[in-house]
């Protein structure tokens, strides 16, 4: 065993890397070799270790499994044209995972040693890093009430986990949503701004039967009314209207996407009129109708940006402007991108080099 200032590190003996074939990898089946793990208990986080990437041991009592604390993380590490390593703005998913834990009753993990297994265990992964052109590293922070006890109150216990993916273009096409106006992500005063498990799972049942429908996605609206535009599966919302892009304000409903950020201001960058605002569904269909509306996408880091083809309105689907003729998008994925893989300067300090 190799010990760090901070954690144990237990390497594999045999790496698994010459099983997989990095240039052609499938989203989110793959894992590396290592994964982080650090235990809370007492009141305080134990030393954490990195060791061989595997099943966990679990109680049948653990809280997790009932009463559903849990939440996670999701951002992704690139190939540097130097052959080095950059996270993309890891920092904010790390802010954004204590927000997440607060809500829902858990323990912080301290920054600073979040931030250093993440790049002790990229370190030690490093060559699962993907070269190919729109491959990346996916790393999957997660956390978990692990104490064995029944009875709903907050858990004494918890389990902390890092794992990571390997993993090609995610581009699975364009996608056609559908306005939801009956069934509701998240309501104010909810755990719709946390990345709690939960929430996912509460999802699936109203997609599974947009899909039904001939859908790919809901488009949320709020709980209240259900006459504003919210975001898209994990996905943020972005339009563009008149030229302008506008994209729902965030609010205790809204995931506060990291792609979502950064587009937004890398178009203010390019000179682009930016807005954050309430947008109405009569609104939407209105600019749907008339052309106002240009481009609508939603943004996130798993598939980066995906464009709509298509929204589903009550009475009817309005289609958007073929896809081929779309400048905006482009335009902000490409610069996206070029910053995230090294090809462009970094001006807001976003990429963190291992
Ligand atoms: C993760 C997520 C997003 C996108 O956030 P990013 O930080 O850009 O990956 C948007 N909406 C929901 C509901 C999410 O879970």
């Amino acid at each position: 065993m190799m010990t760090t200032t901070l954690f144990d590190i237990q390497r594999t003996k045999t790496s698994r890397i010459t099983e997989v074939d990095i240039e052609n990898l499938p989203f989110g089946s793959v894992f590396s070799d290592h994964q982080f793990m650090m235990e809370f208990e007492n009141g305080k986080w134990n030393t954490g270790v990195i060791e061989p990437y595997g099943d966990m041991r679990l109680s049948p009592a653990a809280m997790v499994l009932h009463y559903g604390q849990a939440i996670f993380e999701g951002m992704k590490a690139f190939r540097q044209p130097d052959g080095g390593i950059a996270l993309f703005r890891p920092q904010d998913n790390i802010r954004r995972f204590n927000v997440s834990g607060e809500r829902m009753c858990m323990p912080k993990v301290d920054e600073e040693t979040f931030m250093e297994a993440l790049k002790e265990l990229l370190k030690l992964d490093s060559q699962w890093v993907p070269n190919a052109e729109g491959s990346s590293l996916y790393i999957r922070p997660f956390m978990f009430a692990s104490e064995v006890h029944v009875g709903v109150r907050p858990s004494a216990q918890y389990r902390f986990v890092i794992f990571t993916c390997p993993v090609g273009p995610y581009y699975k096409g364009n996608v056609r949503v559908k306005v939801e106006t009956e069934y509701t992500r998240a309501a104010p005063g909810g755990t719709g701004f946390a990345k709690a498990a939960g929430n996912y799972g509460a999802a699936l049942r109203p997609t599974e039967l947009a899909k039904a429908q001939g859908y790919d996605q809901i488009l949320w609206t709020d709980a209240v009314e259900h006459k504003y535009i919210e975001e898209s599966g994990t996905m943020n919302a972005v339009f563009v209207m008149d030229g302008k892009l506008v994209s729902p304000a965030l609010g205790d409903t809204v995931l506060n996407g990291v792609t979502r950020a950064s587009i937004l201001k890398l178009a203010r960058h390019f000179g682009l009129e930016v807005e954050e605002r309430r947008i109405g569904v009569s609104e939407l269909k209105a600019a749907a109708e008339s052309g106002a509306l240009q481009e609508a996408f939603g943004v996130g880091t798993a598939a980066t940006m995906t464009a709509i083809e298509a929204i589903g309105f009550v009475g009817g689907d309005v289609e958007l402007p073929p896809v081929e003729g779309w400048t905006i998008m482009p335009k902000l994925a490409k610069g996206l991108d070029d910053i995230r893989r090294g090809r462009a300067e970094d001006p807001f300090g976003w990429r963190i080099v291992l």
